[in-house]
């Protein structure tokens, strides 16, 4: 239930046409080279949240 909010900003930031971000662009009408802050940390959270369940599966 935690990813929820790492899911939501990997939903909407996607990489547009022009290599832009999407989400940022229709929603804080600002354009900001893929892949913005927010996919950054939404990424770099979810792979410290995949690493810890897989070193829980290895306990
Ligand atoms: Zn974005």
């Amino acid at each position: 239930m935690k990813d929820d909010l790492e899911q939501a900003i990997l939903a909407v930031h996607v990489r547009g046409y022009d290599g832009m971000c999407t989400g940022c662009r229709a929603w804080w009408s600002r354009l900001s080279p893929y892949p913005c802050w927010q996919v950054e940390w939404a990424t770099s959270r979810q792979a410290r949240t995949i690493t810890a369940r897989f070193l829980e599966g290895v306990r």
